[in-house]
């Protein structure tokens, strides 16, 4: 049997090693402890934003800036209907409802016109997702927010680095939100942070993450808050991640080249795009399959497991899921997409000869 070869895998080398025992050994094992700082430091800067706010998953730190924007019960918040289905159950935590619309056909980013349509005076935020490792269209989301005077919040969880005319994704909108999985452009193992630039939203979010506890009379707390602190080990493993992290990026796009190569010419298939102006940081490589008489997307899944191959089908339609599906939602794009789409081994670990051999197989399949 050939050795398996899965969609994601993190890469860990020896300065993890290093950092994470040293946080280890100093007994700093929670959420004190020099590396929270620092890290969170570093990736803000590294993102071009003023603030960042560790937190322990992604999912929490969608939840921790909508709460911190005040999103509350009867509120609407706009979401792309292709994603993961942590951007809409974040809204669902604070008794607002999501709200999908929906993506472009080439970049599966939440489509500007679609926003357009569903936004209301009920709206309080618009949550962009680069999905895959691909911006979002900004400066449209970003005039729409402006004009009827709605939040924005990135959902930059999938696009660590990547770039939106020459500015980070995160650091664009109101708050970033990023998640450090252990599959993502960068991994603390679990882990998330915000990105921002408001000081006042910046202690808002600081202050309920941690109990709402009172800054000055200790074990006072004026308002529900919840525990969303993230482990200073975490953040040790995460520093040394993000001082890899051009490294890990340059790989990313690499290994995307390798495949462009090495599946150039084989006809009814796409990749994922890059649009000018923009930085794609291919989080996962992604391919489309168009619509074949004898060969479905989960058919071509499953040949591939049969050669020691992970692949994963696309996201599915989140207003498709049982406690979404109540209205009659109709996103034909992200529909489709969800139906042609399979994400293909996206490591940073990847060799060229592996990808080589993957484009190898995917041919045979196929032709
Ligand atoms: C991974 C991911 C999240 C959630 O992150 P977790 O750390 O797994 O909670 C949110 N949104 C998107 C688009 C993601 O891919």
């Amino acid at each position: 049997m050939k050795k398996f070869i899965p969609v994601g895998e993190p890469f860990i080398s020896k300065k993890e090693e290093i950092y994470v025992l040293q946080a280890v050994r100093s007994g700093w094992v929670s959420s004190l402890g020099p590396f929270i700082k620092k890290f969170e430091k570093r990736f803000a800067k590294y993102i071009g934003s003023k603030f960042g706010l560790t937190v322990s998953n992604g999912t929490n730190a969608l939840h921790l800036a909508l709460v911190s924007l005040g999103i509350k019960n009867g509120d609407e918040v706009i979401v792309p209907d292709l994603s993961f289905i942590a951007t809409a159950n974040a809204v669902s935590y604070t008794g607002a409802k999501p709200v999908f619309v929906d993506v472009y056909p080439n970049t599966f980013c939440i489509d500007p016109n679609e926003v357009d349509k569903k936004i209301n005076s009920k709206t309080k935020a618009i949550i962009p997702v680069h999905l895959y490792g691909h911006p979002a269209e900004m400066d449209s989301i970003m005039k729409i927010a402006k004009e009827l005077d709605v939040w924005v919040i990135e959902d930059a969880a999938e696009a660590h680095g990547a770039e939106y005319k020459g500015k980070k994704v995160g650091s664009i909108g109101d708050i970033g939100v990023f998640s450090f999985y252990g599959n993502k452009i960068i991994t603390t193992g679990e882990g998330g942070m915000l990105t921002l630039n408001r000081e006042n939203i910046f202690n808002r979010a600081k202050f309920l993450k941690d109990h709402a506890m009172s800054t000055t009379d200790k074990y006072w707390h004026p308002e529900l808050g919840f525990n969303y602190r993230m482990t200073n080990v975490q953040a040790a493993l995460g520093m040394a991640q993000l001082e890899r992290i051009e490294t890990l990026i340059r790989k990313k796009r690499k290994i995307f080249e390798w495949y462009k190569e090495g599946l150039e010419g084989l006809e009814g298939i796409r990749l994922n795009p890059e649009t000018s102006g923009m930085k794609n940081v291919f989080w996962m490589i992604c391919l489309i399959i168009e619509e074949r008489k004898n060969l479905s997307r989960d058919k071509v899944i499953q040949k591939l497991r049969g050669n020691s191959i992970d692949s994963r089908p696309f996201f599915k339609p989140l207003s498709s899921m049982p406690m979404y599906k109540h209205n009659k939602w109709n996103n034909p794009v992200a529909s489709k997409a969800s139906k042609e789409g399979l994400n293909l081994p996206s490591s940073a670990k990847l060799g060229k000869e592996e990808v080589f051999s993957i484009c190898k197989i995917i041919r045979k399949i196929l032709n």
